[in-house]
């Protein structure tokens, strides 16, 4: 049992380094437990410098930064925010938590993000139906950049804020410019599996001080100025903790390195299975993005092989590697069989086909080939 454990491949498990233990230290040393403090502010500053934001506010989850995002956006009961059907269900379920509906839009085939076609037919259509649109949220699912050039086109022609989800994107860049200052708002998380994590945590960017100010108000239960407990608006327990903030300082010193050997993972990936016609690697960057490749994804060609992803992922379970299939659609899920949905075929098919492969960065070449072989010998 040890050894088997011992040899497992996860998917994209936690990768520290060697100073996360010293911003710790320092906290525990100094006291500096919580509330606040000088780990978040520096996690924060870290994080503002490397996206090129004005402001960021570290958060206890990135589902917690959407839920901000959208409140701040100003969306309530009875209104609608679009959301990428391919993606993970926290893109959504803040939507719901407002009172509001989500508005499924497909992927297009080249950056499985969102389709610029069916979001400007959505659009018009909802507005023909004199719905209250008030937000959009673009997703870069598995690191690949979105269309933003064409969907930020498209929001602004229809005077809807973007918020973007870049909790899969840290590291990722569209035309040189960091993902994760795209839009009004921007999410980050760091989740465990995701490419820095703190354990749990999140964030949410923006260039305008008023509204960081207003996410930290909110954050810590919308707290009045007066020296008693005063409140006049609901709020939330949302805040990272200060040790938690100093796992992030630590991570962010090698964000870079991290980004670099996900890259060099896909593209060994790329190389091994080139020969193998059953399936191809992807999706492909284009000359103008850079993809931090949090996670290496395939696609089987159903017309050179009958396998399954499925037949696929148990067989790697035999051989003590975790894979897992893609995100399944939203408009497919039974949580969201009421929500409207424009399209959704592109997005079905890439599930039906896809897989994403052990991509964590502190593989060695070693694991990626033995991922491989399980993967020759089951094609
Ligand atoms: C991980 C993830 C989130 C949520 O982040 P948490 O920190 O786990 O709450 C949101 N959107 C996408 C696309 C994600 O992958």
């Amino acid at each position: 049992m040890r050894s088997d454990e011992h040899d497992r491949l996860y998917l994209s498990p936690p990768h520290l380094g060697r100073h996360e233990l010293n911003y710790l230290h320092k906290a525990i040393e100094d006291n500096w437990v919580a509330p606040v403090g000088p780990n978040l502010d520096g996690f924060e500053q870290d994080l503002a410098q490397y996206t090129g934001r004005g402001h960021c506010v570290a958060l206890s989850s990135g589902t917690a930064a959407i839920h901000l995002g959208l409140l701040l956006l100003g969306v309530g009961p009875g209104d609608e925010v679009i959301v990428p059907s391919f993606t993970f269900v926290a893109t959504a379920n803040p939507v719901r938590y407002l009172g509001a509906e989500p508005v499924f839009v497909d992927s297009e085939a080249d950056t499985w993000n969102l389709c610029p076609e069916r979001l400007r037919e959505a659009l018009t259509e909802r507005q023909r139906l004199g719905k209250s649109v008030k937000a959009l949220i673009v997703v870069h699912l598995y690191g690949m950049p979105a269309r933003l050039a064409e969907v930020l086109a498209i929001a602004a022609e229809f005077g809807v804020p973007v918020l973007e989800d870049a909790a899969e994107a840290l590291g990722s860049r569209y035309r040189q410019q960091p993902l994760g200052s795209f839009g009004a708002l921007s999410v980050l998380s760091f989740n465990g599996n995701k490419i820095i994590t703190t354990s749990g945590g999140g964030a949410l960017l923006t260039d305008e001080a008023a509204w960081a100010a207003r996410t930290r108000f909110l954050a810590t239960q919308a707290r009045d100025a007066a020296p008693h407990y005063q409140h006049s608006e609901q709020g939330y327990n949302y805040r990272l903790s200060n040790l938690l903030a100093g796992i992030g300082r630590g991570q962010m010193e090698l964000i870079e390195d991290r980004v670099k050997r996900r890259r060099e993972i896909y593209a060994l990936y790329q190389e091994l299975l080139r020969p193998l016609e059953a399936l191809h690697v992807g999706p492909a960057e284009a000359d103008d993005v850079r993809a931090n490749r949090w996670l290496t994804t395939i696609l089987l060609r159903p017309e050179h092989t009958s396998r399954t992803p499925e037949d696929l992922r148990q067989h790697l379970e035999r051989r003590n590697i975790e894979a897992r299939p893609l995100w399944k659609p939203l408009h497919l899920q039974p949580l969201f069989a009421a929500a409207p949905a424009y399209g959704g075929q592109v997005c079905a098919d890439l599930f039906s086909r896809g897989l994403c492969l052990p991509s964590g960065s502190a593989m060695t070449d070693a694991d990626v080939r033995r991922v491989v072989q399980a993967l020759r010998e089951t094609l």
